[in-house]
C-alpha cells in the first residue's frame, strides 16, 4: 500500500467510523422496538434555478419540475422582497420548497469604498429578510469577484474583517430563520475564496451558526478531491451544492465522461447531507432533452456513490 492508498483508506475508515458512531448513538437512544428501524438512505434532493426548466412562465417551469420530482427552487435575490407573495403563491400546494437564494445584492462585502460596502449591507439584509419569509436555507454570496474594485487587499487583516462582518450578517440571518452561504469560486473569477475548506474555516472563525458555506461542482476544479472538499465542510457548515457540467458549465452530461459527481456524492451520502443539489448551468442542446438526461445522470451517479 503506497502513501496515497494509505491516506485514502484512512480517510475512508475515519468517515465510516464517524457514520457508524452517529448511527450507534442514534440507536442507543431508541427504545428496543425502534432499534429494528433502519436509518433511511440519504436522498438526492435536486433543485433548479429560475431558468433551468423548460417553459415560458414560472408556473410552467414549476409544473415541469414537479413532473420530474425536483423538490427545490433557487431564485435570484434581486428584488426578492417584492417577489415574496408571487413566489409563495407559485409554490403553494406544490412539493417544491425554496432551496436557497442566489445572491442579487448590490455592492460587495470587501469593497474599499464605504458607499459600495453600505450598498451591500442594506441590499443583502433586505434579501436575507425575504429569504427567511420564504423558508430558504440561506442566501448565497461571494466576498469579492476579481472584477470588483477597489477591493480590500488579500491580507490577514482583511480576513479578520471578513469574519467580523460575516458574524454580524450570520446573526442577522438567524433572527430571520435563515443563513448566509459563502460560495467559493475559482481563481479566474474570484481569487479571494476558491476552496470549500477555506470557506468552512471562515464559517468557523465567524463564530455564528448563521454563517454557512457551499460547494459548486463546476468551480470545484480548484479542489484536489470533491470527496475531501465536502467532508472538510462537513455537517456543520455545508449548506448548499451547485451542479453543472464540469468543462463548459452546461447541463451535467453534456461534457461527457468528465461529468462525474460520484466522489462528491459519496461524501454527501456519508454526511447524510439534508439540503439541496441545485442546477446552476446553461445548455448547448434542446433543453427538454438535456435537462431530463442530466436529472437521470445525477440520480444514477447518486445510486453508484
Ligand atoms: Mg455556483
Amino acid at each position: 500500500m503506497d502513501r496515497r492508498q494509505f491516506l485514502n483508506s484512512s480517510i475512508l475508515g475515519a468517515a465510516s467510523l464517524a457514520v457508524t458512531a452517529s448511527g450507534a448513538s442514534l440507536l442507543t437512544s431508541c427504545t428496543p422496538t425502534e432499534k429494528k428501524l433502519e436509518v433511511p438512505a440519504p436522498e438526492l434532493r435536486l433543485s433548479f434555478q429560475e431558468r433551468t426548466a423548460p417553459g415560458e412562465s414560472l408556473n410552467e417551469r414549476l409544473d415541469y419540475m414537479e413532473s420530474m420530482g425536483i423538490v427545490g427552487f433557487e431564485p435570484g435575490g434581486r428584488n426578492l422582497a417584492g417577489r415574496v407573495n408571487e413566489l409563495q403563491q407559485a409554490l403553494s400546494g406544490r412539493n417544491i420548497k425554496i432551496s436557497a437564494i442566489c445572491a442579487g445584492f448590490d455592492g460587495f462585502i470587501l469593497a474599499e469604498d464605504p458607499a459600495v460596502k453600505a450598498q451591500f449591507d442594506s441590499t443583502m439584509r433586505d434579501i436575507i429578510a425575504a429569504a427567511g419569509e420564504l423558508g430558504s436555507t440561506g442566501v448565497i454570496m461571494v466576498p469579492a469577484f476579481n472584477g470588483q474594485k477597489p477591493c480590500m487587499p488579500h491580507t490577514l487583516d482583511t480576513r479578520e474583517f471578513l469574519c467580523e462582518q460575516m458574524h454580524e450578517l450570520g446573526e442577522y440571518a438567524l433572527k430571520h430563520n435563515t443563513t448566509v452561504i459563502l460560495e467559493p469560486l475559482n481563481r479566474r473569477e474570484a481569487h479571494y475564496l476558491r476552496q470549500v475548506a477555506d470557506a468552512a474555516a471562515i464559517c468557523r472563525d465567524a463564530k455564528s451558526e448563521g454563517v454557512k458555506c457551499m460547494g459548486d461542482f463546476w468551480h470545484m476544479q480548484e479542489e484536489t478531491s470533491d470527496y475531501a472538499a465536502f467532508l472538510a465542510a462537513g455537517k456543520e457548515y455545508l449548506q448548499h451544492v451547485h451542479v453543472a457540467s464540469r468543462a463548459r458549465r452546461i447541463m451535467p452530461g453534456e461534457d461527457g465522461e468528465v461529468d462525474n459527481y460520484v466522489e462528491g456524492f459519496r461524501a454527501l451520502k456519508q454526511l447524510n447531507y439534508p439540503y439541496y443539489v441545485s442546477f446552476e448551468c446553461g445548455t448547448k442542446g434542446d433543453r427538454k432533452q438535456t435537462v431530463a438526461a442530466a436529472v437521470e445522470l445525477l440520480r444514477t451517479q447518486w445510486e453508484q456513490a
